[in-house]
């Protein structure tokens, strides 16, 4: 049962690699304005070497559990991404993967934990503050209301897509925020009026992944 549960990982990154693949130029784009353009090949390098190295940890013989499935995964990214947010995604990922253990099922509260240690790798790593217009101001609210849906009794299912959106509401609004954070901020003025970009690639990655798992 652990080796299966670890093929719905090697799956779940698959999606996540799709999806960063539909919007790398957008991605790029949107960094461009005021960081340094390279968000989406970023992401996609990180997403790549993920999803191999997910594939080739769950083809080992006997099978992987979710644990390696996402630990192997979260080393690719970050060595391969290069860039603020690879070092941010990849530690993130081992994160979840650690609380997310070597277990034969999971639960509700197992989701909410894994989420939490999510969101924790990312501010203990990067020390952004919410409204310092990075990729915080967008996993900070899903995190809060995914775990708000699990507490008040939602599938997890439902959970993940109703705080993918809260996410994504959350992304669009750095628009509004000056960077306080990362490569962006010496050219803060060009960043009003557009929103974060790893803000942004969070809130498609979570949308997909609940679509994924609604299917
Ligand atoms: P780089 O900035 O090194 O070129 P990317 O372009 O791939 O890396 O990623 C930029 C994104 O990383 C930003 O849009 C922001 O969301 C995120 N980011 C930058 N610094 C931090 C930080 N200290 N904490 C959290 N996220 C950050
Ligand atoms: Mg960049
Ligand atoms: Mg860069």
């Amino acid at each position: 049962a652990a080796a299966e549960l670890g093929l719905h990982a090697v799956t779940a990154v698959s999606a996540i690699r799709d999806v960063v693949m539909e919007h790398e130029e957008a991605l790029g784009n949107l960094d461009a304005i005021a960081g340094d353009g390279d968000h989406g090949i970023g992401m996609r390098r990180g997403v790549d070497a993920a999803n191999a190295a997910a594939q080739k940890t769950a083809t080992l013989e006997g099978g992987a559990s979710v644990a390696a499935v996402l630990t192997a995964a979260g080393e690719a990214w970050s060595e391969k991404a290069g860039g603020t947010s690879g070092a941010l995604w990849g530690t993130a990922f081992i994160a979840a993967a650690t609380a997310l253990g070597n277990r034969d099922s999971y639960s509700s509260k197992d989701a909410a934990v894994a989420v939490g240690a999510f969101a924790d790798a990312i501010t203990t790593l990067g020390k952004a503050e919410p409204g310092d217009k990075t990729m915080v101001d967008a996993i900070l609210p899903f995190r809060d209301a995914f775990i708000a849906s699990l507490d008040s009794g939602t599938s997890v299912v439902e959970a993940l897509k109703g705080a993918a959106v809260v996410s994504q509401e959350a992304a669009n609004a750095t628009s509004a925020l000056r960077p306080l954070k990362g490569r962006a901020r010496p050219l803060a003025e060009k960043s009003l009026g557009h929103p974060d970009p790893g803000a942004i690639s969070f809130g498609l990655i979570v949308e997909r992944l609940g679509q994924h798992l609604d299917n």
